[in-house]
């Protein structure tokens, strides 16, 4: 039994359940606006609609944005080379910005001056946080923005936040205890890996611990380990859909029943082919266009892949629902929480010219990531443990994550495969 109760109510009642007539006008005032805005002030935004040959006045729905050609994200590293910082996608100069963010590509994200830029207070609070949680936040607090993210949005719902970012697994249990630590953010498999580590220290989670809720991103989330650790621990553990770029893009409530898109933001799930919205149930890649005024994101393409429903549900909120994300776009994806892209694999072997081909694998093994970086080397070289920890060293620097080092005889790889092959399964 929780003891304070975590599964009624709303951070904000007014937007979040707005019948859907209302919800809609809502949208399509705030879609104009930034429509508007966007052309005036963001050159990047300007030049995208000259090109496609349009002008705000002729997006008045949302079933207007398919005029818009996606932007997408993979490509960012290189429109932002070409226009540093950015690519022209913002409407303020860099020093009006709070924070500048790096994430892996690099690609830098903007956070503008606006008080609760990120807006998160709802999804933590559908979650189930209240005012008055003692929460550890262990999303990494440099370069990327997940650690401010939600650490500004406890404050402001009245949580105590300990920073706690990544690793430093047996002072991060101690902390646990010793505080009395009632919420957790952070991702899942490192959750567990907590759990885990208290039960190995001495410790039982359910009696010795204070711990209630959770709110997990940046992995997805088997039903299996959130059985694992709502039954076995006696956690609410709730996900949520979130990116560098755009900040939320969905989060559960109580019902677990998918996650709900914010008021923020239109998401359209979109064919690959021809950029055309899709309809519910139908797979194809979230495209965002966000109302946000330092960094409008005009149809920008995630490159995850996921489907919608429109059935109500019985939390109360109006919002459409993204069932779950299914996969990528592209073989870019995420390892413990981080992005690798194949364009890292083909660096790698770059800087090692002994070899002569090489794949990245991902695996899973009780509920955590693996990564292998399986090579062949070019005839007449022999596989050594040089060769392998500067491998290992490679990986760290280029993928900012350990990996496995696996000797592959020659042909064992195919000519022009995948770079990323992903092996894990998500039941
Ligand atoms: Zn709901």
């Amino acid at each position: 039994m929780l003891k304070s109760d975590r599964t009624t109510g709303f951070y904000d009642p007014a937007l979040e359940t707005l019948p859907p007539k209302e919800r809609e006008a809502y949208v399509i005032q705030k879609l104009r606006e930034i429509m508007d805005y966007a052309y005036t002030y963001a050159p990047a935004i300007r030049a995208k609609f000259e090109e496609a040959h349009l002008t705000p006045q002729q997006i008045q729905t949302i079933k207007d944005l398919e005029k818009i050609p996606v932007t997408k994200k993979d490509r960012l590293p290189q429109l932002q080379k070409e226009n540093l910082p950015f690519g022209g996608f913002t409407t303020v100069p860099p020093h009006q910005l709070k924070r500048i963010y790096v994430s892996p590509g690099p690609i830098y994200d903007p956070q503008g001056p606006e008080e609760r830029y990120w807006r998160c207070e709802k999804v933590l609070y559908a979650a189930g946080f209240r005012k008055g949680d003692r929460v550890q936040n262990t999303f990494a607090y440099h370069l990327t923005p997940a650690g401010l993210i939600l650490d500004e949005a406890l404050v402001a719902m009245g949580c105590t936040v300990i920073p706690a970012g990544v690793g430093n697994t047996e002072l991060q249990v101690k902390i646990l205890y010793d505080l009395k630590v009632t919420g957790y953010t952070g991702t899942p498999s490192f959750l567990m890996t907590l759990l885990r580590k208290a039960e190995e220290l001495g410790y039982q989670p359910r009696k010795d611990l204070t711990l209630e809720v959770a709110f997990v991103a940046a992995e997805m989330l088997p039903e299996s380990l959130r059985t694992e650790l709502e039954e076995g621990y006696h956690l609410l553990v709730r996900q949520g859909y979130l990116t560098a770029d755009v900040g939320t893009i969905g989060y559960e409530c109580r019902e677990k029943s998918g996650m709900h898109i914010p008021e923020e933001l239109i998401v359209e799930i979109v064919d690959l082919e021809t950029g055309n919205q899709l309809g519910p149930g139908e797979v194809g890649e979230v495209v965002v266009t966000n109302f946000n005024k330092t960094y409008p994101l005009i149809r920008f393409g995630t490159g995850d892949l996921s489907y919608f429903t429109d059935e109500p549900c019985p939390c109360g909120r109006t919002s459409h629902r993204l069932v779950k994300l299914v996969g990528r776009t592209s073989e870019t994806t995420k390892v413990r929480g981080m992005f690798i892209r194949p364009g890292q694999v083909d660096e790698i072997l770059a800087r090692h010219p002994d070899i002569a081909r090489g794949q990245a694998v991902i695996t899973r093994a009780h509920h955590q990531d693996e990564l292998t970086l399986r090579v062949e080397l070019k005839p007449g070289i022999m596989e050594s443990d040089t060769l392998k920890s500067q491998l290992e060293q490679t990986v760290r620097e280029v993928m900012k994550l350990r990996a496995m080092i696996e000797f592959v005889p020659g042909g064992t790889l195919p000519e022009g495969g995948k770079k990323i092959l992903d092996e894990r399964k998500w039941d």
